[in-house]
């Protein structure tokens, strides 16, 4: 009996990036999440499915067995904790940095930081190494305008050309982690699904460092 493999994705970038790498494992979507409202797609592959949720839902999905595999920036995964499932592949996709920024020529102050990011648990993480006190203040976006309008000194957030920042008269301070997505897979499934899972895992690698 062949296994039933569920693979969870986000829609936009990572879903454009990793469709060509599944190609190479023989699974391509008979839908396009950007035009079809569907949740669940169908794949060439009657055994596999992919389930379409948001990147922050995508290692929850796994680490509960609700999906087998999933593809999910490192900065999902450093904020959620990567406990309950495994990291098997980096994909080199979706390449950024996670960094810290401020307002250029400011210096920052020297006691308690105010730190305005979407990552808290990254910031407390990080500025805790640095022995650094902070005090975190919970963002959901434009996290650029914080520092700009006296909410915040810093801000932690990820950086790919840097415009963003630059646009807004902030620059990019301290490098946390590089980030890429990584494909994850959950811990019972690994061992259950063994040899399904290894040939997926083994086709996309091959494509990996072909690209
Ligand atoms: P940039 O102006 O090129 O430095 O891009 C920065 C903006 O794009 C920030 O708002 C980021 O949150 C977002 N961003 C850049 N790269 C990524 C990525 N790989 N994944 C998710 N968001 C990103």
């Amino acid at each position: 009996m062949t296994d039933t493999i569920t693979i969870a994705l986000s829609k936009g970038r990572i879903f454009k990036e990793t469709v060509p790498l599944l190609k190479a494992a023989g699974i391509v979507p008979l839908d396009d999440p950007e035009t079809s409202r569907k949740l669940i797609l169908d794949t060439t592959r009657d055994d596999i499915k992919l389930v379409i949720i948001r990147a922050t839902d995508v290692p929850t999905y796994v680490e509960y067995g609700a999906a087998d595999l999933g593809v999910v920036g490192k900065d999902v995964l450093m904020e959620h904790g990567g406990e309950g499932l495994y990291e098997m592949l980096d994909l080199k996709i979706a390449c950024c940095k996670l960094m810290t920024a401020g307002i250029e020529g400011r210096e920052l102050p020297k006691g308690e930081l105010k730190v305005a990011t979407k990552f808290v648990n990254c910031a407390r993480r990080y500025f805790a190494e640095q022995g650094r006190q902070i005090e975190v203040i919970k963002l959901y976006g434009s996290m650029e305008l914080a520092p700009i309008v006296g909410l915040a000194d810093c801000i932690v957030d990820l950086v790919d050309t840097g415009n963003t920042l630059i646009a807004n008269g902030l620059i990019p301070q301290e490098h946390i982690a590089d980030i890429s997505s990584r494909m994850v897979v959950n811990k019972a499934s690994m061992k259950m699904k063994h040899a399904s899972l290894k040939h997926i895992l083994d086709k996309v690698s091959e494509a990996v460092n072909r690209s």
